[in-house]
């Protein structure tokens, strides 16, 4: 590179590093219930195209909506899990806008009355944690969904999704990268998964993420324009759209020109984002109360049955795992990733008594087992009382870590229905533990490293582990460590 060069790319880093991002994400969330949001229509996914529509979920004159209960308490849940106000007296209201998959032309939504206001989500980067205030959840409906690809000629559509029950959470604008986003919306996924208020799929849509960007000078406070980036189907893609929206604001800006206000969509195989529509162009809603819909109160009974009847969260399960099972914080982070493998820990631990060996082996050898297998923990085929049965045996010296975790445990995948004790015998896996046996063996290794021998003697007692090494490789695995160990250091005195 010419020195030139070399200058100016330093000052194009410079001048970049003159502006800061500023985002703020809005997240819909479709709810888990069985009925939609204000009809009794099923919300199952995959079924026929318009099987799952009454004419309440199509708006016809004459119907009247009723709230689902079910979604209301889900949306509590969420809101108490994010610290937020939740609002007792909750008003509806109609977003008018036309489009095809919209059959009511109008969405019942929250507008001026959220059921959740404030709140916070606490996240961790490589920087550190962080907590995003939240300006509030409210709750909606979905859209049906338009269909450009199953007929030559015409769009098709399809009205089950219509009316499902969605929350829409919103952030302030206090994110400031893409890996902010990225832990953002992990955490929010990893939430209502422990909350069982949605399945998190992003690839299916059942989470969807919304990023305002807008960039600013360094030290100045006022919000830049922003723009909204839709469309991104994975959490990474959340990430990539911001990283990519930021250069471009930050080289349009340095370039002489303006950022204008729009919608953006995000293409995940160029990873770049193009122009949906401007903000000129953005429908007024005339939003207006819902006429059919009586306000709905939260009474103290109601919001005291929600909170008894929420999970432990992995904020909670974290601490114990940490303060009172005495867990590092990598294996406590992995192992409150998800419910599913924190409940299987737990109950492991119980049984077993041992933490520490229960984490490792959910940690690493099942995790390691249900990746190479590509399925979930509950397919896993081991009850948490056969792994404790494992973890058993390695603790009272019968057969070594490794050979249970290369030759043990594989075994007991293969045939879960036997005993781990059963199997050590079959497989003949018990470690030798017979005194005279190690110490041939010890004889034959002191016999053949003389001068080992006699370095160690003189101090270097590193080379203990030589020896242990070689008389394990001479019992083919079998020598029980800590009896060699001891066999061993009584020999060389
Ligand atoms: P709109 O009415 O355009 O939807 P809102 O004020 O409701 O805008 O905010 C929507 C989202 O955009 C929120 O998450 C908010 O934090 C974020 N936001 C608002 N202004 C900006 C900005 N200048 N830059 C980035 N994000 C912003
Ligand atoms: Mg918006």
């Amino acid at each position: 590179m010419q020195r030139g060069e070399c200058h100016r790319n330093k000052l194009v880093l410079q001048r970049f590093m003159e502006f800061e991002a500023v985002i703020g994400l809005e997240i819909h969330v479709q709810l888990s219930t069985k009925s939609k949001a204000f009809s009794a229509d099923s919300t199952e996914y995959g079924g026929m195209p318009n099987t799952q529509v009454s004419p309440i979920s199509l708006g016809h004159p004459g119907t009247l909506p009723r709230h689902n209960q079910k979604a209301v308490e889900q949306a509590i849940k969420m809101g108490l899990a994010l610290h937020c106000d939740i609002r007792r007296v909750n008003h509806y209201s109609r977003k008018n806008y036309f489009y095809a998959d919209l059959p009511k032309g109008y969405q019942i939504t929250q507008f001026d009355t959220p059921i959740c206001n404030n709140g916070f989500v606490k996240i961790k980067t490589s920087a550190g944690t962080k907590n995003i205030g939240l300006i509030r959840i409210h709750m909606e409906e979905d859209t049906g969904k338009s269909m450009h690809d199953q007929d030559l000629h015409d769009s098709l559509l399809d009205f089950n999704r219509a009316g499902t029950p969605l929350i829409e959470v919103v952030t302030l604008p206090e994110i400031t990268n893409g890996d902010e986003a990225y832990a953002f919306v992990s955490e929010v996924r990893r939430l209502v998964r422990y909350l069982d208020i949605c399945d998190g799929n992003m690839e299916e849509g059942s989470l969807r993420c919304d990023a305002n960007v807008s960039i600013r000078p360094v030290g100045t406070t006022e919000f830049g324009t922003k723009v909204e980036v839709k469309n991104m189907n994975s959490i990474s893609n959340v990430k990539r759209a911001i990283d990519f929206e930021i250069q471009r604001q930050t080289e349009l800006i340095l370039s002489g020109g303006l950022v204008v206000g729009e919608t953006r969509g995000f293409n995940g195989l160029q990873g770049t984002t193009f122009s949906m529509r401007k903000k000129e162009m953005i429908n007024d809603y005339r939003y207006f109360p819902e006429p059919d819909l009586p306000p709905m109160h939260v009474t103290d009974e109601f919001l005291e049955s929600v909170r008894a009847g929420m999970p432990e969260l992995p904020e909670t399960l974290y601490e114990r795992f940490t303060k009172s099972y005495q867990l590092s914080e990598y294996d406590a982070g992995v192992l409150t990733d998800d419910k599913a493998t924190a409940l299987y820990f737990e109950e492991l631990a119980k049984i077993s008594g041992n933490y520490k060996a229960s984490a490792n082996w959910v940690s690493v050898n099942i995790r390691g087992y249900l990746n190479e297998n590509g399925i979930e923990l509950s397919q896993f085929p081991l009850s948490h009382s056969k792994i404790a049965e494992l973890i058993v045996q390695v603790e009272k010296g019968v057969l070594s870590h490794s050979a249970a975790a290369q030759k043990l445990f594989p075994a007991m995948v293969e045939n879960p229905d036997e005993s781990a004790a059963g199997l050590i015998e079959k497989l003949g896996l018990a470690q030798n533990t017979d005194g005279d046996f190690i110490e041939n063996l010890v004889n034959e290794v002191l016999a053949k490293y003389p001068e080992k021998v006699a370095e160690y003697k003189s101090g270097k007692s590193g080379l203990l582990g030589l020896f242990v090494g070689e008389v394990m490789k001479a019992s083919k695995g079998k020598a029980e460590p800590k009896k060699t160990n001891e066999i061993l250091l009584q020999k060389l005195g």
